[in-house]
């Protein structure tokens, strides 16, 4: 995954905080790709934080009650900025052929 670039996921801070108070359980978070939450009897749960796909905010964008934050965007950009992860993710998807111009 070219995201990590050599960077352990559990570094970086990127994912989902329900606030119970707002949780309407309407279940569109489950429709999370990532497997991050569980389905419990009190609703939904953050199970899998670091299955979140970094700087993915979908869950939180289609949230009935607006329950759902994560962390400041500046700071992870920030993070990225002195890990000089943009460079490291754009060697890895030359290595893989990614930025191969497709004729
Ligand atoms: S999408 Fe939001 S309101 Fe709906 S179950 Fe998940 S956290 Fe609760
Ligand atoms: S932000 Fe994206 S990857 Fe992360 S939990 Fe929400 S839908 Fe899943």
């Amino acid at each position: 995954m070219p995201w990590f670039a050599g960077v352990k996921r559990e570094e970086i801070k990127w994912y989902p905080t329900i606030d119970p108070e707002k949780c309407v359980k309407c279940g569109m978070c489950m429709n999370c790709g990532k497997s991050v939450y569980d389905w419990t009897e009190n609703g939904a749960v953050v199970a899998r934080p670091h299955e979140c796909v970094i700087g993915c905010t979908t869950c939180a964008n289609l949230c009935l009650g607006n329950a759902i934050s994560f962390p400041d965007l500046k700071e992870l950009r920030e993070f990225y900025k002195k890990n000089n992860i943009w460079s490291k993710v754009k060697k890895v998807l030359e290595e893989g052929g990614k930025l191969l111009i497709k004729k």
